[in-house]
């Protein structure tokens, strides 16, 4: 018969009491150690770590080394380090990533939005206009990252966000709330599926999946644990990205433009389906690592 203790209860208290530091440094130095092996920041991972278990700010653990942790917090962190040690990104750990200055909620159920993604808001904002209606569509929005962004930084565009993913969509929603938007409205749709054949944008924008899905890169860090449907497409990744090119031209009024995220390898094969599909002014725009990454076509 099993003897051990099942409640949760229990384990918690058995986890906490097999823990021998209990001070803010000793749990850093403990932390760092157990991570060296499989994080190359283990040093940051476990000062994010700890500061979100305590709510407080990574200052505070340097202005309080001494402090000491109580039981529950020592579990918690104990069982936030074990997490990470196994690979879990620390976006999924704290739930949060800041995207664009602002906070996102995010769960292994969307991407985590990356800093190259901010290339495509840079791109989209010098094209929408502050004192105008505007509409945009963004397909694929995942945590809404670029939805709310859009919406929050352009008050007066009103921004349709859809997603095929139902969990990834109510994300988005979420963060749509935590910013008190009202101009997002939000549709589950396989890219163009479930938008009316008539309806027509003044953008387009999207981070697509552009990955290769045999891709090695899909077995390495992070994106282990993120959702294959937001990273991978086709067998040379550009599935996606060539639907969304033929199809975008119908839902965009003439002369408006499509905004496309793709892989540093990409720009070549994105501009013959934006030149076959009839776009004019094709243009591809570094990342800040000077990989072309994104490209925008005039319909
Ligand atoms: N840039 C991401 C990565 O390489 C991929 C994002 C995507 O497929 N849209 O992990």
């Amino acid at each position: 018969m099993n003897t051990k203790p099942i409640n949760s209860l229990n384990s918690v208290k058995h986890k906490a009491a097999a823990l021998p530091t209990r001070t803010i440094a000793l749990s850093l130095a403990a932390a760092l150690k157990k991570l060296a092996q499989t994080s190359a920041t283990a040093r940051l991972d476990g000062e994010i770590l700890l500061a979100h278990v305590l709510r407080k700010n990574r200052a505070y653990l340097r202005a309080w080394p001494e402090r000491t942790l109580g039981r529950e917090e020592r579990a918690r962190f104990h069982d936030l380090i074990a997490q990470r040690a196994h690979g879990t990104p620390i976006a999924y750990l704290t739930g949060r990533r800041e995207f664009w200055s602002r906070e996102f909620m995010v769960t292994p159920d969307v991407l985590i939005p990356r800093p190259e993604t901010e290339l495509l808001i840079e791109l989209a904002l010098s094209f929408i206009p502050r004192n105008k209606s505007f509409t945009v569509l963004d397909l694929g929005t995942g945590s809404g990252a670029i939805a709310v962004t859009l919406a929050a930084e352009r008050p007066l565009a009103r921004v349709t966000a859809t997603d095929i993913s139902e969990p990834a969509l109510q994300m988005a929603q979420r963060n749509a709330a935590l910013h008190r938007l009202q101009n997002i409205h939000f549709v589950t749709s396989d890219w163009f599926s479930q938008l009316p054949v008539r309806d027509q944008f003044d953008l387009i924008i999207s981070n697509p999946p552009y990955i290769a899905a045999g891709d090695p890169h899909l077995r390495q860090g992070d994106v282990r644990f993120e959702p294959g449907i937001a990273l991978h497409s086709g067998p040379s990744g550009l599935d996606a990205l060539a639907l969304i090119a033929d199809r975008a031209r119908d839902h965009l009024r003439p002369g408006c433009h499509l905004l496309l995220e793709h892989g540093f390898n990409q720009a070549a094969d994105v501009k013959t389906f934006l030149a076959t599909a009839g776009y004019n002014r094709i243009v591809h725009y570094p990342d800040l690592q000077g990989h072309l990454r994104a490209t925008a076509a005039t319909a």
